[in-house]
């Protein structure tokens, strides 16, 4: 025979009876939850009493059904007051007995540095500011003029298929270079001028040995009277400062359309010494950029008269001079952000 309404109304203050003592019983919040979960958890006897609801008939299910709420809910108020005063107790005695021992060292700190290519750009810097060089900046978006059309690269030239350019726009562009400082120190000043241009340039070339992004620095010498003979002893200074006094430079002819007449010019390898190393592929000379007098029509497209006026430039890889420099094998360790190759330059600061 199936229990009464009022048998299970005993039942249900019993368990209540017991439910109250054990938790007030408790000593600390987790077995405080323990006890919650033993007496109206989803699985206790409490809650099994739902079932025993089908056997009331209609209008006793609803009254049981409020009882069984009510007891419940009151179980569920006492168990979080005691919650929180439990809590409470035992931070209370966890700030007693734990004391902070300052005269502990804190955790080591990581110092940070300079990033080996930002150090190489420093000593550059440094070594031109020596001749008579300024430093100049420009913005990495730029006009499609400014990058290309005033340096002697019109729309249509095929030079323009040597760089394969980011365009933002039809009329802006991710710099392929940072020779667009030039021209708007050009624009922006007269001569006669040194100034040195470095920054981050970006080409749509990403494998081994290329990387989207780099670092270049453009150096730019307008005055009158100016040769190649000017140009190689300025890179020739520059080189032996850099990597010591018995570095030799070689110009070897090429192609830009900015420079008439152009080279690329290479640095006898300071590694080997010219016996021929890995770095240098066994040549004992490294690439280091490309060079050449100024072509009398970008000066005129930036308004400065070319039969007055002569002018030199040349470009510089950064993290090519930095890997020639620090003997680093690998250009993706400059964007790899590793630590453990990073801390390695961390006080080879320079001012
Ligand atoms: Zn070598």
């Amino acid at each position: 025979m199936s229990p009464s309404i009022q048998e299970l109304k005993n039942k249900l203050q019993d368990l209540y009876q017991s439910a109250e003592q054990d938790l007030k019983s408790a000593r600390s919040s987790s077995e405080l939850y323990e006890l919650k979960t033993h007496h109206i958890g989803n699985k206790s006897r409490f809650q099994k009493m739902m079932k025993e609801m089908k056997n009331l008939s209609p209008e006793e299910k609803p009254l049981f059904g409020k009882w069984l709420n009510e007891k419940k809910t009151a179980l569920e108020e006492m168990y979080s007051s005691l919650f929180r005063e439990l809590k409470n107790r035992e931070l209370e005695q966890k700030i007693k007995t734990e004391k902070i021992d300052l005269s502990l060292p804190g955790p080591p700190s990581h110092k940070g540095g300079l990033h080996p290519v930002q150090l190489i750009i420093q000593k550059t810097v440094n070594i031109f500011k020596s001749l008579g060089y300024s430093v100049r900046t420009g913005p990495m978006i730029e006009s499609d003029w400014n990058n290309f059309q005033a340096l002697n690269i019109p729309t249509d030239h095929p030079s323009r298929d040597l760089q394969d350019t980011f365009y933002i726009d039809e009329a802006h562009v991710l710099r392929t270079h940072t020779s667009p400082i030039q021209v708007r120190s050009m624009l922006a000043e007269k001569p006669p001028m040194a100034i040195l241009a470095p920054g981050k340039v970006f080409r749509r070339d990403n494998d081994v040995s290329h990387s989207p992004t780099f670092h270049q620095m453009e150096g730019m010498f307008i005055d009158t009277h100016v040769s190649m003979a000017h140009l190689k002893g300025t890179l020739s200074y520059f080189v032996k400062e850099l990597f010591g006094t018995n570095t030799k430079v070689r110009f070897r002819p090429s192609y830009f359309p900015f420079t008439e007449p152009s080279a690329e010019y290479d640095c006898s390898c300071p590694i080997c010494g010219m016996k021929g190393c890995p770095m240098c592929k066994q040549s004992g000379w490294m690439e280091i950029g490309g060079c050449g007098l100024m072509h009398p029509k970008v000066l005129e497209l930036s308004h400065i008269p070319s039969e007055k006026w002569e002018g030199f430039a040349f470009g510089l890889g950064m993290e090519r001079l930095a890997i020639v420099y620090y003997g680093i094998p690998h250009i993706k360790l400059f964007l790899e952000n590793d630590i453990r190759f990073l801390e390695q330059f961390s006080f080879k600061g320079e001012s």
